[in-house]
C-alpha cells in the first residue's frame, strides 16, 4: 500500500514537514525519543527462573499513543501495545513453551478477530465489521460448533 506523504507545521519549532505517516505533528528533531510498553498478562505453563533470560515472540496490537512533553521543550511518543493471541516464550536452552494471553472472553475474541484481519479494514474497523455479524449469526455458530463437537 502505497502512502502520500502529508505536510504539515510542527507544533513545536513550526517548521515545515513532510512525513508518510501523521502520527504527531511533530519533526523528527522535536521529538526526542518513540518508547513502547508492551501490557497484559500471559498465563504460564511452568515457571520462569529469576535472573534468566528469555525471548518472547508475540503478536502486539498499538492500544494507545501519547505525546509527552519533556522539560528540554522536546517530546517523547508513548505507544503501549497489548500482547493479542497466543505468545511463544523461549530459554537460554531454546527451549519453547506456548503461553496464552490472560484476560476477559472478550477480550481474547477481540485478540483473535484483529490476529485474522486479512482486510484492508483498520484493526477497529475489522472489530465493528464481524462483531455484529457474530451476534445475528448467534445460533447458525452454535449449531456450527455444536456438530464440530459431535464430530470429534
Ligand atoms: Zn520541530
Amino acid at each position: 500500500m502505497e502512502q502520500k506523504e502529508v505536510e504539515f507545521k510542527c507544533k513545536i519549532c513550526n517548521d515545515d514537514v513532510k512525513k508518510k505517516v501523521l502520527d504527531f505533528p511533530y519533526c523528527r528533531k522535536c521529538i526526542n525519543e518513540y518508547k513502547l510498553s508492551i501490557t497484559k498478562k500471559c498465563s504460564l505453563p511452568q515457571a520462569l527462573i529469576s535472573g534468566k533470560f528469555y525471548t518472547l515472540a508475540t503478536n502486539i496490537q498499538i492500544r494507545e499513543a501519547k505525546d509527552k512533553v519533556r522539560d528540554d521543550g522536546k517530546v517523547d511518543i508513548e505507544y503501549t501495545g497489548w500482547q493479542i493471541g497466543e505468545a511463544v516464550i523461549q530459554n537460554e536452552l531454546k527451549q519453547k513453551m506456548k503461553v496464552k494471553r490472560k484476560g476477559s472472553q472478550s477480550e481474547l475474541l477481540h485478540g483473535q478477530i484483529v490476529l485474522s484481519n486479512e482486510s484492508d479494514r483498520s484493526d477497529d474497523e475489522e472489530y465493528d465489521f464481524w462483531m455484529p455479524k457474530i451476534r445475528h449469526y448467534l445460533p447458525e455458530i452454535k449449531a456450527f460448533i455444536s456438530k464440530m463437537e459431535e464430530q470429534s
